[in-house]
């Protein structure tokens, strides 16, 4: 397949480029005007000048009519395995009901659990498909999912099947995260130091010996786990050899960045509480800054500050953190327009945290996340007439004439 007469492409860079940091975010990726990207299979095989195509008889040729060119999202923080929605919790704290009341009405993680525990693999895979679908329709064509709703070993296992089902069903490339330790299970409320024992010895070897999550997830932050149990649970891990992703500074300055640069962590996640120590140690370390603007647009929480983190050299990547409870959407052209609207990036700068830099928080920096020969044929043809800065502008404007997730037109 041939997409020609492309108005420009955006997001190209070098085969040996996994993610860019600070002002490399804006001035790295290139771009290519009037031109071409060829197909085969599920990768990009040429890029080039329209001066330059040259079409063998019988040729796919999709007209681009003059419209660019950006890379597909590569979405690195994600919950979309789930039961039940949590929208009476919404209308709760509009109402300015507490955490108690809402909790003792059904909101929260344990509740999400209960609910988990009581649906079928079936009922939960179609469900995530849904979320995964509405993601890969607004233009995602990679994608991470975590576990954390289960709480004990059966269902976090039970999770781990429908991720793996998931992963099989869909375009899209997916990684899966383990999160046993997202909040202490409903068996062991007031019992937080067994529960994390309980994660080392009983969940992690079983999660293990399934075979099917690549990384490790601790929600360290003030009222959950603390910076040595989260150091616990990343060693243990890595005995498996699960590399970690860490939920940090959400609610506080909890410890998570520095225990995630110092064990090495792929990624630090949330970060809306970032002191100057924590942004130099992220700039200092190859640990991905992910910041999910979805929830702190939700939840109303500050917005990371994602502007100081590029201006000192860190590597940023935006994500939607998609969960029922504090960012139900999975739209990834709004969690670009909040970073450029709530964070100060420049729409060039956040393309690159919601693709390249997204990839490289889900150890895929060489296969996406940027457009390239050898990379997935994972991008979106934009409506002709709309620029790179002209999509977070106008922020709920259609803008995706179509879109091609590994070689697959849709
Ligand atoms: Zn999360």
């Amino acid at each position: 397949m041939h997409v020609i007469n492309i108005g420009r492409i955006h997001g190209i860079v070098d085969s040996e480029i996994t993610h860019l940091r600070g002002k490399r975010m804006l001035t790295g990726p290139r771009t290519i005007d009037n031109a071409f990207i060829t197909v085969n299979g599920d990768k990009i095989t040429a890029i080039g000048d329209m001066d330059s195509f040259v079409e063998a008889k019988d040729d796919c040729i999709v007209d681009a009519r003059g419209g660019i060119v950006i890379p597909a999202f590569c979405d690195s923080h994600t919950h979309i395995i789930y039961a039940g929605s949590r929208e009476g919790e919404f209308v709760d704290k509009i109402q300015g009901l507490s955490y108690e009341e809402i909790a003792r009405r059904g909101g929260g993680i344990l509740n999400s659990a209960d609910k988990l525990h009581h649906t079928s693999e079936q009922e939960l895979l179609e469900s995530a498909l849904y979320r995964a679908n509405l993601m890969m329709e607004r233009g995602t064509g990679a994608f991470e999912v975590k576990t954390g709703y289960g709480l004990n070993t059966a269902d976090e296992l039970k999770m781990l099947r429908v991720a793996a089902r998931l992963r099989e069903a869909v375009d899209a490339r997916v990684k899966i995260t383990f999160l046993g330790a997202h909040a202490v299970g409903r068996a062991f409320v007031g019992r937080q130091a067994d529960y994390v024992d309980m994660v080392i010895r009983e969940m992690l070897p079983a999660v293990a010996a399934e075979g099917i999550a690549e990384y490790v997830d601790v929600f360290c932050d003030t009222g959950f786990f603390t910076p040595e149990e989260t150091a616990r649970i990343i060693d243990a891990a890595a005995n498996y050899c699960m590399k970690a992703k860490i939920h940090a500074n959400e609610l506080g300055i909890s410890g998570g960045v520095q225990v995630a640069t110092a064990a090495g962590a792929v990624s630090a996640d949330h970060l809306e509480q970032l002191g100057d120590e924590e942004i130099a140690l992220l700039a200092k370390s190859d640990t991905v800054a992910t910041m999910l603007p979805g929830a702190s647009f939700f939840s109303r929480l500050p917005f990371g500050r994602a502007r100081l983190a590029v201006d000192n050299d860190a590597i940023v990547a935006l994500a939607s953190d998609y969960n029922p409870g504090s960012s139900p959407s999975g739209d990834m052209r709004f969690v670009w327009a909040l970073g450029c609207i709530h964070m100060g990036l420049l729409p060039a700068e956040a393309l690159t945290a919601c693709t390249l830099n997204g990839a490289a928080a889900m150890e895929l920096g060489h296969e996406c996340g940027a457009i390239a020969p050898g990379r997935d044929a994972s991008f979106i043809i934009v409506k002709p007439g709309i620029s790179v800065d002209y999509i977070p502008y106008a922020y709920t404007e259609p803008f995706i004439a179509a879109r091609v997730i590994r070689g697959h037109m849709a």
